[in-house]
């Protein structure tokens, strides 16, 4: 866990599964990643490779190739 308090507002951080949408070039793709989540605030943190899945994501996306992803956007 990156962090024990939210470096934003000191609230108490849970990891669990978050839906998180990713947007490029028109479409729109939802991926479920593991999140460090604040209890009180919400804030998102995400693992560096976490980050790196949506770069990539979104890359993709922009550049049309939606064939990776099922008919509902859902990353597989
Ligand atoms: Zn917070």
């Amino acid at each position: 866990m990156p962090f024990e308090k939210c470096p934003v507002c000191g609230g108490e951080m849970v990891e669990k599964e978050v839906t998180e949408v990713v947007r490029g070039g028109g479409h729109t793709a939802t991926v479920k990643v593991n999140a460090t989540v604040c209890q009180r605030g919400g804030e998102r943190y995400f693992p560096l490779e976490t980050v790196r899945l949506f770069e990539t994501i979104k890359t993709k996306l922009e550049r049309q190739e939606t064939e990776d992803f099922k008919p509902t956007g859902r990353y597989a």
